[in-house]
């Protein structure tokens, strides 16, 4: 029986990646997107093609209701959520003192509060069955921190702690958290950086290299599945080998 993933910001980047990774998987997947309806569209045409079954959902992340709705519409479209990949971000980059309330709330209410609200939302469903696998999509910033990332950092530090947090709460209803901390990955993300910050990123990686989508599709489809059974409540640092 094939399972369903729902991929919130799948339109693009990572999202992307790893919707298609898990189509072509054998996976059903709902990929979400907020402002990027014609990327999403054109995710879903390509997995149809391919022979894969997919749908699309618009709404924010931060909107409670709207997810509430996207989670309605994923179980009467493919039956269940089996696998919930929270990947939606955004990031916010400047000094803390020229941070505004605003632009702090957003990036709190999308990194943070997102993944609270899709995970509430499709919780009931996967204590009920027993089974479920939530998936996290977090940061080597959580971990670290970034000078001039503060806020993006704090939300992605609170989404370790959440994911780590859940998975003791859930754990005996059998159902499974964990999180990826990505490096540097080829995305629209990291568009505005110049050649030479690529190349000097690239020479702070063991591995001299930027990441791919795929790279961090690959790992979420290995913690997706069986292999990772007894795997939760981790994080899994995906970065090429950041010196
Ligand atoms: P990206 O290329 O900018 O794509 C972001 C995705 O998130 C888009 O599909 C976008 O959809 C969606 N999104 C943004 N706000 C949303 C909202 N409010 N509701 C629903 N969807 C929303 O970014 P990316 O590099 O693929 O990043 C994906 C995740 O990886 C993020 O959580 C990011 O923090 C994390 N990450 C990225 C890197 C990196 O180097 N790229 C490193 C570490 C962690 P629309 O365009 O349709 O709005």
């Amino acid at each position: 029986m094939k399972k369903t993933a729902l991929i919130t910001g799948a339109s693009r980047g990572i999202g992307a990646g790893i919707a298609r990774l898990f189509a072509k998987e054998g996976y059903r997947v709902v990929i979400n997107y907020y402002k990027s309806g014609d990327a999403a569209e054109a995710v879903k045409r390509e997995i149809i093609s391919e022979g894969g079954e997919a749908d699309v959902f618009c709404c924010d992340v931060a909107d409670c209701s709207g997810v509430e709705q996207m989670v309605g519409f994923a179980k009467r479209r493919f039956g269940a959520v089996d696998v919930l990949v929270n990947n939606a971000g955004v990031a916010l980059f400047g000094l803390v003192t020229d941070t505004t309330e605003e632009e702090r709330r957003r990036v709190t209410d999308v990194n943070l509060h997102g993944v609270f609200n899709t995970s509430k939302a499709v919780l009931p469903d996967m204590v009920s069955r027993k089974s479920g696998v939530i998936i996290n999509i977090s940061s080597i910033f959580g971990l670290s921190g970034a000078s001039c990332e503060t806020v993006y950092s704090a939300t992605k530090g609170a989404v370790i702690s959440f994911s780590k947090a859940l998975s003791r709460e859930v754990g005996p209803s059998g159902i499974r958290v964990n999180c990826i901390a990505p490096g540097v990955i080829s995305t629209d993300m990291n568009k505005s950086l110049t050649p030479a910050d690529l190349a000097e990123l690239k020479e702070r990686t063991s591995l001299n290299a930027v990441g791919e989508p795929c790279d961090i599709a690959a790992a979420a489809l290995f913690l997706a599945g069986d292999g990772a059974k007894y795997i939760t409540g981790q994080v899994i640092t995906v970065d090429g080998g950041i010196i």
